[in-house]
């Protein structure tokens, strides 16, 4: 019937992956924090995960070659937080780009006095509103330790769909404005001051950059560490929880 349709409208659906067994086994031990999933769900994640890589335009930087197990993994991660928000969540742009490991990004600045600077950024991810993710990509990536920059960077995808990335998502009807403010709001200011006094937090200190790097990272360890994030900011994880549609603790 999709088919049907799509020719209809003179587009051919894209062909999905064809991903056996042992692939399946063999990219998804390098995911363990995807074992809270129950079984149906799991299958869920993998059927949207296919979807996800036929749709999009794949480039690898710099040489890297896109192999279908690095881009079965990406696909994996950035499924996971709209699981139960659809595919849809990720309109509006094609491309994701993967780089091998760290990459650098020219910027340009002005200061309050109106110099102009101009800097290399060495980044682990980006997102851009309308464009392309951009995702680096390391041979060996460490187990669940809370940190994942595929999850950090689709989630600012889900910040962007209102507009610039502010740390606040198009909420779901039966969601609050007031609620979500009144959890991130004292978690943000706390986390902050916490690493303004040189606290070696768990959470990464990155998340103190901008509310919209706190819902980012608070994602990430929603996760991957869903045990951490509701130890600490318990209010956070309860409002993640109704937005993501999910309870990684549970
Ligand atoms: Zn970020």
């Amino acid at each position: 019937m999709l088919n049907a349709l799509s020719r209809l409208f003179g587009k051919a659906a894209p062909a999905l992956p064809d991903v056996g067994a042992a692939q399946w086994a063999r990219v998804e031990a390098g995911l363990p924090f995807l074992d809270y999933l129950a079984a149906d769900d799991r299958a869920r994640l993998r059927a949207m995960a296919l979807e996800f890589i036929a749709r999009k335009e794949w480039h690898g930087a710099r040489g890297i070659r896109l192999t279908p197990d690095i881009q079965l993994c990406i696909g994996l991660q950035a499924c996971l937080p709209v699981l139960n928000l659809g595919l849809d969540s990720y309109r509006g742009w094609v491309g994701v780009i993967v780089y091998p490991g760290d990459f650098v990004i020219p910027r340009r600045l002005m200061s309050e006095d109106g110099v102009v600077h101009e800097f290399d950024d060495q980044v682990a991810g980006e997102a851009w509103e309308g464009g392309p993710v951009l995702l680096s990509w390391f041979d060996h990536p460490e187990d669940a330790d809370g940190m994942n920059v595929v999850i950090h960077e689709f989630a600012h995808k889900l910040d962007m769909l209102n507009g610039v990335p502010d740390g606040l998502p198009p909420l779901h009807e039966s969601m609050s404005r007031q609620a979500w403010h009144d959890a991130f709001e004292p978690a943000y200011a706390d986390f902050c001051a916490r690493v303004d006094d040189g606290e070696q937090t768990w959470i990464d200190p990155y998340a103190a950059e901008h509310p919209a790097e706190f819902f980012a990272v608070a994602s990430e360890v929603f996760f991957e560490a869903p045990d951490l994030l509701h130890a600490e900011y318990p209010a956070v994880y309860e409002q993640l929880k109704r937005f993501y549609r999910q309870d990684p603790l549970r």
